[in-house]
């Protein structure tokens, strides 16, 4: 990876901020026919929710990582928090709120791989507060915008200490106050292209991000599925394409991504690096089901890009 200097050695530290959900995954053998009955094939119960699967990857990628969220205190609250510590992301800022449920989802998956997510997050349990961030030690913050309190605290908090802040922003957190927040306090904007269209109508994605960029002193990119990612780099667009690999099951692939992308800011990379290990990451996710089962580990993300000419390339600019 390109990098930058960091001060402190040992695992970089990222503190993930935002939605954390127990999914009920259900495969289906057919097509979904909204209005009919189906028998599922599999019934999976798995955690989700874009910054806590995020906090998994920094985790299994060798960062140390810290999860900031609002949960339940509900049977389905303790299976969120078991498969956190399951996977070393210290919960000590996840806050337990009496009388609300934690945030659920039903997750049916098709015959031929495509998903339709119901997901229901209580409006009391992210109107809740967000816990002093003074003390929290890190090397980077990623927030995905679910929850209010904690996207603005944790990006003013980033700042105050000058590190990264990178938001995910995706379709379901683009809220315009929450935005304009991030907008004003990210050290980073990494948008999925459908949160990009919805802001910018049809322009070209680099087109997109260069009409963000006049509204935000922040780095601006947008990820592509399989046509990888595109960043701003001053008023010249940049782009990496996605690894080939035979893709699977691409849940998830976002938020593996984005985990990435703040570990590797942590540890002091430049954008092209990041950007190269989280595609990277990303890649090796699709090629597994599950979107929290599916994350690799370091050794794997760094074989990836040693047998790869083209990230050895990008990296190297
Ligand atoms: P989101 O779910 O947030 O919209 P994307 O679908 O854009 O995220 O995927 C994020 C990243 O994951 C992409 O930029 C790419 O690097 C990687 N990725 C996604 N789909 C594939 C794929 N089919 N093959 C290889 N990499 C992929």
């Amino acid at each position: 990876m390109g990098s930058r200097r960091r001060a402190v050695t040992g695992p970089a530290s990222v503190l993930c901020v935002g939605q954390a959900t127990l999914d009920h995954v259900l495969t289906i053998a057919d097509d979904l026919v909204v209005g009919r009955k189906h028998m599922a094939q599999r019934h999976d119960v798995v955690g989700g929710g874009l910054a806590a699967n995020a906090a998994v990857t920094v985790s299994r990628l060798g960062g140390t990582a810290a999860l900031a969220s609002v949960i339940g205190d509900d049977e389905t609250g303790d299976s969120v928090l078991a498969g956190l510590h399951a996977e070393h992301v210290d919960t000590g800022l996840v806050q337990q709120a009496r009388d609300v449920h934690t945030s659920f989802s039903s997750v049916i998956v098709s015959v031929d791989g495509s998903r339709t997510i119901v997901n229901h997050s209580p409006a009391e349990l992210l109107a809740l507060p967000c816990p002093a961030l003074d003390d929290v030690a890190c090397d980077a913050v990623l927030v995905d915008g679910r929850w209010p309190a904690g996207t603005a605290d944790a990006l003013s908090f980033a700042r105050r200490r000058d590190l990264p802040g990178v938001v995910d922003v995706d379709r379901s957190s683009v809220d315009a106050a929450v935005l304009a927040t991030c907008f004003e306090l990210a050290s980073h904007l990494v948008f999925s292209e459908d949160a990009l269209r919805d802001l910018t109508g049809a322009l070209a994605p680099s087109d997109g991000l260069r009409r963000i960029a006049r509204d935000t002193g922040a780095h601006v990119s947008v990820t592509l599925g399989a046509r990888g990612v595109v960043w701003l780099d001053g008023d010249d667009a940049c782009s990496l394409g996605a690894f080939p690999v035979d893709a699977l099951d691409t849940t998830g692939a976002g938020d593996v991504f984005h985990g990435a992308v703040a570990l590797a800011l942590a540890e002091g990379a430049d954008e092209p690096g990041a950007f190269t290990f989280a595609s990277a990451a990303a890649a090796l996710k699709c090629t597994r089901p599950g979107a929290r089962a599916g994350i690799p580990d370091r050794s794997e993300v760094d074989r990836l890009i040693d047998r790869s000419p083209i990230a050895r390339e990008v990296a190297a600019t």
